[in-house]
């Protein structure tokens, strides 16, 4: 198949083209690259030894996006395309709001256009909101959100829900992420956000290899087994992979399918530190800080659908995902080179 990645420069969508790829399909991705590097394209195609086409675009923009779908025909699309980042929402909610509900909206219109009727999205377990039992299975409601990045991937769930009702040829699968982490095993592309991480494992990386002092554990005194916040991480290739089988799936039915993406088990942050220094053989500083805003106490999936019904299952470990996460940053200290 011929798959459009939409936002597929990024971190989830440069792995997940690297997985297409190597399972034979071809790859297309639009891309503005607000928050990734060209460069990450060209490590993908050299790792395949294969190309990707690019289309260097906004995917809010219409007549890039039709180009994009009808150039060559496209068998599917997949929609990772979005700011992501929560605090920045809090204080930047029209902002959020415009880039994600309208990148989905033209997307799906655009599809519409070129007659293409399977897309996949990427969501998270934000939606299920701050009130769900864990773990969270996909039965359950999305229920209320703690922050406007989280709002908008309940309302674009709910906007490709809408479109498929109303379109009976049309495939939409969800995939609700859990904490992705680490890289591939190459070292070659990897996470690479752009000033002070907000996320864990590129926090503790950045701490190990020595680009920042000491990692702040946010809260010691939850009720969790040591006190600290307990998440499902989910090896990034492993992530891609289900992305491959969801776009496979997609393409030989209609309707709405949700899955989740995690792993089941939860580690917490003082697991998450000792198990990074015995895979890396650094010792990562750090302090018991507060509590930070918004953060749930822990949570992690039920993840036996996707493994009925998809046949996929994560297979790396936690030490595969701390290992390849200071692969990746041992060997690029300052992420991809800057132009
Ligand atoms: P990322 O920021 O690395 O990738 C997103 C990509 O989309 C970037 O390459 C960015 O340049 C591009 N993009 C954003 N807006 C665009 C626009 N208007 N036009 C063109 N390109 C645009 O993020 P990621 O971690 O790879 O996440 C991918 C998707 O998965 C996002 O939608 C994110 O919300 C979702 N998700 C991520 C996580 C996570 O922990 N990383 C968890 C749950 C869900
Ligand atoms: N965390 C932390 N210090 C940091 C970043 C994150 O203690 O600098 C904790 C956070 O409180 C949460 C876990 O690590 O319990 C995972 O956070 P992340 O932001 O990576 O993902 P989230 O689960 O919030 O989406």
């Amino acid at each position: 198949m011929r798959i459009l990645l939409a936002g597929g420069a990024g971190y989830i969508g440069s792995h997940t083209a690297l997985a297409l790829l190597k399972a034979g399909h071809d790859v297309v991705i639009v891309d503005n690259y607000c928050n990734s590097s060209p460069e990450a394209v060209r490590r993908v195609e050299e790792l395949a030894g294969r190309s990707v086409e690019v289309f260097e675009a906004d995917v809010r923009n219409p007549s890039a996006v039709l180009k994009s779908m009808t150039d060559k025909p496209v068998d599917g699309v997949i929609h990772f395309a979005g700011l992501k980042a929560v605090g920045e929402s809090v204080r930047m909610p029209l902002a959020y709001y415009r880039n994600n509900i309208d990148t989905t909206l033209t997307l799906l219109e655009c599809m519409g256009q070129a007659g293409i009727k399977n897309i996949v999205f990427s969501s998270s377990a934000t939606v299920y909101g701050e009130e769900a039992p864990v773990p969270y299975l996909e039965s359950m409601p999305r229920g209320r959100c703690s922050n406007p990045y989280g709002w908008t991937k309940s309302m674009m769930e709910q906007i490709l829900e809408d479109a498929a009702l109303a379109d009976h040829e049309l495939s939409v699968v969800l995939l609700r992420y859990f904490n992705p982490v680490g890289a591939h095993e190459s070292g070659r592309i990897g996470e690479d956000p752009l000033g002070t991480p907000n996320n864990l494992m590129p926090y503790i990386s950045q701490v190990a290899v020595g680009r920042r002092d000491l990692l702040t554990v946010f809260g010691g005194d939850y009720p969790t087994p040591d006190g600290t916040c307990r998440r499902d991480y989910i090896h990034v290739m492993d992530l891609a992979e289900g992305h491959v089988k969801a776009v496979e799936y997609g393409a030989g039915r209609t309707g709405v399918d949700v899955f989740n993406l995690g792993a089941g088990v939860p580690y917490s942050v003082l697991q998450m530190i000792r198990a990074f220094e015995a895979a890396s053989g650094v010792s990562v500083k750090y302090v018991i800080g507060d509590r930070r805003a918004g953060d749930l106490p822990e949570f992690w999936a039920d993840a036996k659908k996707a493994s009925r019904v998809l046949g996929w299952q994560t297979s790396r470990t936690l030490e595969d995902m701390c290992r390849d996460a200071w692969n990746w940053q041992k060997n690029n200290p300052m992420g991809y080179p800057k132009s």
